[in-house]
């Protein structure tokens, strides 16, 4: 039986349907001829769908929506010549508007006694779905389409899989989040790429969450629908004229969006680009932000950062990393601020981080701020001194406040406020905490009063006091801080009280109920 079967022929029409079929191709579009009938006869066979067209442009047309449709390309089978030929318009349709498509051409015959396996299927699926989606072709010489070979020599390469999602870049979630935030007229764009992404639900989660304006392009219609309260469809020119961010979502600036340009927009419109495609970010205007990756991902990593306010330790830092001078001088203390700060602020200079130091001490600060303050007032004017505590750490030795202030040395303190030693708690568990009991009671040993305005130890003295709760806030903050050479300056940071602590049970509190 074995010897038997390893004798089995099957044809080369055959060997290319089941590589259709591994590649889950459910619909082909064409007109046969000279090849290439025999392929769509023995596709059908195997179940997938064949439909007869009256012109291979028609047939290419449709494939290719099935590509945008279903996400895996669909078939067009068509003759040598004329029937490539015309399939072409349908190629380049495809190709611009960035939808998948694999065509299917015969070609005369070739003098090669075998062919192998059918490599360039999986290749030819990949291209037409991986990155930007796009039109591929596949010529199929007509002898390969009769040639009878053994069916033991065939090896189908298994089913290309879906395109690997990518993210765009943490930094750039961040800023096209503040830019958002920040916008006074922001208008969201949403094209094709979008609808092709399937990124309706998270696209339409952050229409409401940042109440968004949108605007969908011809195609982008539906992701949100068209009679959802923030569409502007019916304004559209007023939209585009008035907007001051436009987040563009899988829609290229080309002559649908009047490329981009005045008169049809403000001269300093700022725009977020969000596509698959590098080559297109950039394209006719210089954007603010671009974020590189899946519509889907992207949306919901936009949604991620709306929710991390408070802020965390790492989003502080990043956003304090982001404007220290190269030379200034970084004086730490805290538990998590310094360890934390440690991996997150850089030092370009020796001798210029000072921080609790062998023995731990807290306290140490202020007292090093000064002394860092007076070497550069007398050594390198104008350089300045970072100092990061936490609010535990700054409570040790704040009243050195006055001293700074009586010197007049220009510090920058701020104080990463978790409302405690290591962690604290929010306001709202506090109160809860006192309502029965007596604070020494029940109040946690690491707990320090929430919400606990340090910065007007500061302003007590006559410095600059912040109390900031969002990155815009701290960014701001942070630099008019850097600007004002002639003052000292406290920035009051509040993040989430348990920023590095999953949240605990409050076994303290069910025992003194008990
Ligand atoms: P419209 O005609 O709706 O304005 P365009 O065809 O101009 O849309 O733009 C579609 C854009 O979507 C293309 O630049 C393409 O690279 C991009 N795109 C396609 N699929 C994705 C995806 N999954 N994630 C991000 N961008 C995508
Ligand atoms: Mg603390």
């Amino acid at each position: 039986n074995f010897a038997e079967r390893s004798e089995e022929q099957v044809s080369g029409a055959k060997v290319i349907a089941q590589a259709l079929k591994t590649q889950d191709v459910e619909y082909i579009f064409g007109i046969v001829g000279i090849p290439v009938t025999e392929i769509a006869i023995a596709a059908q066979q195997l179940g997938i769908k064949y439909i007869g067209m009256r012109n291979e442009q028609a047939a290419c047309y449709a494939a290719s929506a099935i590509g945008y449709l279903t996400g895996r390309p669909g078939v067009c089978l068509v003759v040598s010549g004329p029937g490539l030929i015309h399939a072409l318009g349908g190629m380049a349709n495809a190709n611009m508007n960035c939808w998948p498509l694999l065509v299917i051409g015969g070609s005369p015959e070739r003098n090669q006694e075998t062919m192998g396996a059918f490599q360039e299927f999986p290749q030819a699926v990949r291209s037409s779905i991986y990155g930007r989606p796009g039109a591929c072709y596949v010529d199929i010489p007509a002898d390969f389409v009769n040639l009878q070979v053994n069916v033991n020599s065939i090896k189908y390469v298994e089913r290309c899989m879906s395109p690997p999602i990518s993210m765009a870049e943490t930094s750039a979630v961040c800023t096209a989040a503040s830019v958002i935030r920040n916008a006074k007229q922001p208008l969201l764009i949403i094209g094709k790429g979008a609808a092709y992404a399937h990124a309706e639900e998270s696209i339409q989660k952050l229409v409401e969450q940042y109440k968004l304006p949108f605007l969908p392009t011809p195609m982008g219609k539906g992701v949100v629908p068209d009679n959802h309260p923030y569409c502007v469809g019916a304004a559209r020119s007023r939209a585009l004229q008035f907007a001051d961010v436009i987040v563009l979502f899988g829609a290229r600036l080309n002559w649908i969006l009047h490329f981009g340009l005045p008169p049809r927009y403000q001269p300093d419109v700022k725009f977020i680009q969000v596509d698959i495609c590098a080559e297109e970010l950039g394209n006719n205007v210089k954007p603010a932000v671009t974020l590189l990756g899946d519509i889907n991902a992207v949306t919901k990593q936009e949604l991620a950062s709306k929710k991390s306010l408070p802020m965390n330790y790492y989003t502080v830092f990043y956003h304090v990393q982001e404007q220290l001078p190269r030379d200034c001088f970084v004086v730490s203390e805290g538990a998590n601020t310094m360890d934390i700060g440690r991996t997150v602020l850089q030092n370009y200079l020796p001798r210029h981080r000072l921080d609790a130091g062998t023995f731990g001490t807290m306290g140490v600060g202020l007292g090093f701020a000064i002394a860092a303050a007076m070497v550069a007032k007398d050594r390198s004017p104008g350089q300045r001194i970072i100092c990061v505590e936490g609010d535990s750490a700054f409570g040790f030795s704040g009243m050195e406040v006055e001293t700074i202030c009586r010197y007049n040395l220009p510090i920058i303190l701020l104080v990463v406020n978790n409302n405690g030693i290591y962690q604290g708690f929010d306001s709202d568990t506090w109160k809860e905490m006192l309502k029965f009991q007596d604070a020494a009671s029940v109040v946690p040993p690491m707990c320090l009063l929430p919400n606990s305005h340090y910065e007007q130890v500061m302003t007590a003295f006559g410095g600059k006091g912040y109390f900031v709760q969002t990155p815009e806030e701290l960014q701001k903050s942070l630099r008019q801080s850097l600007a004002d050479t002639t003052k000292p300056s406290l920035i009051n940071i509040m993040i989430e009280p348990q920023a590095t602590r999953k949240t605990q049970d409050f076994h303290w509190l069910t025992r003194s109920n008990m």
